[in-house]
């Protein structure tokens, strides 16, 4: 390649060739996978790693404390997961009436496209998407945002007030598969469901993370947690939260 050391002669250009090729060939390698993570705080990235024990998954994250930089630097090491720092989803692809896809772009430009001409967006194609875009925010609440603006569901009520002992259960329980092709976890999960908060307890979202992985892997026809038909370590909490029973699921 080039010798950096003991050189004054370091072209940017060719810096730039290898990290702009690198990144743009991953985009492109990754426009057609099995699971796109939208998210990756708590929620997204717990979902991530439970999917990326299953090698047959290849998963895309657009996708941030001891938790977080502790997992992502394990998912970071997984063979079939991508993470893709910077980027935003501003749409969805919806093909008749399943969700297929994201609609991507730089982040600073989907916050922008108000201030600044219009920039061509990027797609990825996935047999399933998992929105885990957080609370309602700038930059929070999107992927059922997008969903009540293209009629897809009814209504984003928002959170209820603070309630610490149902909300946890109440945010596991609720992870689900909400329209066909799209799953919904984490603290966006309140948002769409009216479900109350809780406070700075956030263990729910890494069951809320780990449960829509296996509804992911359910959807996508494979062995998961949901249906019973996975063999190995699973939170148990997760196997309650399975359950559809609202009793058990809280118990
Ligand atoms: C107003 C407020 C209330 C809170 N209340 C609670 C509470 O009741 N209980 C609690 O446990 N914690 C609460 N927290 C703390 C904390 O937000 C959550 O516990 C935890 O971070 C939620 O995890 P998550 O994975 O669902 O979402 P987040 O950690 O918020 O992660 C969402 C990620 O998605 C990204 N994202 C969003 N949209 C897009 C997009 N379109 N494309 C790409 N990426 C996107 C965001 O940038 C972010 O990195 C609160 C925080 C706030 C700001």
């Amino acid at each position: 390649m080039f010798d950096i050391v003991g050189s004054n002669n370091i072209r940017v250009i060719f810096v730039f060739d290898i990290v702009g090729s690198m990144y743009m060939t991953d985009m492109i390698t990754y426009a057609d996978t099995d699971v796109v993570v939208v998210g990756a705080g708590s929620a997204g990235l717990s979902c991530a790693y439970e999917l990326s024990k299953n090698p047959s998954v290849q998963s895309s994250s657009t996708l941030l404390d001891l938790f977080t930089s502790t997992i992502m630097s394990k998912l970071l090491a997984r063979p079939n997961v991508k993470l893709f720092n910077a980027v935003a989803v501003e749409d969805l692809i919806v093909k008749d009436g399943r969700v297929g896809g994201v609609v991507t772009n730089w982040a600073l430009v989907s916050m922008n496209h108000d201030t600044q001409s219009c920039m061509d967006p990027n797609v990825m194609e996935a047999k399933v998407v998992v929105s885990s875009c957080g609370h309602d925010g700038p930059f929070g609440a999107t992927g059922v945002k997008m969903l009540k603006s293209i009629g897809m569901i009814d209504s984003v009520p928002g959170m209820k007030a603070l309630d610490m002992n149902t909300a946890e259960d109440a945010i596991v329980r609720l992870t689900r598969e909400i329209v066909p092709g799209m799953i919904v976890t984490g603290m966006e999960v309140a948002e769409i469901d009216g479900a109350p908060r809780m406070g700075p307890t956030f263990g729910a979202m890494m069951i809320s993370g780990q449960k829509a992985a296996h509804v992911a892997l359910k959807s996508l026809g494979l062995p998961n947690a949901i249906d019973g038909t996975y063999v190995g370590g699973i939170h148990p909490e997760l196997i309650l939260a399975a359950v559809d029973s609202a009793e058990i699921a809280e118990a």
